[in-house]
């Protein structure tokens, strides 16, 4: 089940757009989406019906067969250009609840820990008081998840 519009963003809003439908959700491992996306895997969903609502990504041609999109200004990974539908970051998505990955891509290349990551220990929000004080403290510069009628928004860094 999905919102209509899917729409989604870059960090810094400058970058805004919507997809048509959700297609195939997955989660690529290989060694060139963990670099692109800065992290153990790739969670990227087809993007049918693509639609640049402010911006565009930038591209970097990482192999002789995929461009890498992202966010010119705030250096946001964004889409995975192979075919005529690229792919979309699903962390960019502004409802990335809503896309859970339905298979995993590149296993060969995972990360030896990955598969244990569920197990880790987890600190609740809000119990470890050096956390709950920095956070206290943090201003967010991030765009919001949903449609702005200008950019940069009013919550835009001015310090
Ligand atoms: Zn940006």
């Amino acid at each position: 089940m999905t919102t209509d519009p899917i729409s989604g963003d870059c960090q810094c809003g400058a970058v805004r757009f919507r997809i048509g439908t959700l297609g195939e959700l997955s989660i690529c491992h290989c060694r060139m989406c963990q670099k692109a996306i800065g992290s153990f895997d790739a969670p990227l969903v087809t993007a049918p019906e693509l639609t640049w609502t402010r911006g565009a990504s930038k591209l970097f041609q990482s192999s002789n067969k995929v461009k890498r999109g992202f966010c010119a200004e705030c250096g946001t990974p964004l889409t995975y250009d192979y075919s005529s539908d690229p792919e979309i970051a699903i962390g960019a998505l502004d409802h990335p609840e809503l896309s859970t990955p339905i298979v995993q891509v590149c296993v060969a290349d995972k990360l030896p820990f990955v598969d244990g990551l569920a197990d880790l220990p987890a600190h609740a929000n809000g119990v470890d008081s050096d956390e709950v004080r920095f956070m206290a403290t943090i201003k967010t510069y991030q765009h919001p998840d949903t449609d702005t009628d200008v950019w940069p928004p009013a919550n835009a860094q001015t310090d």
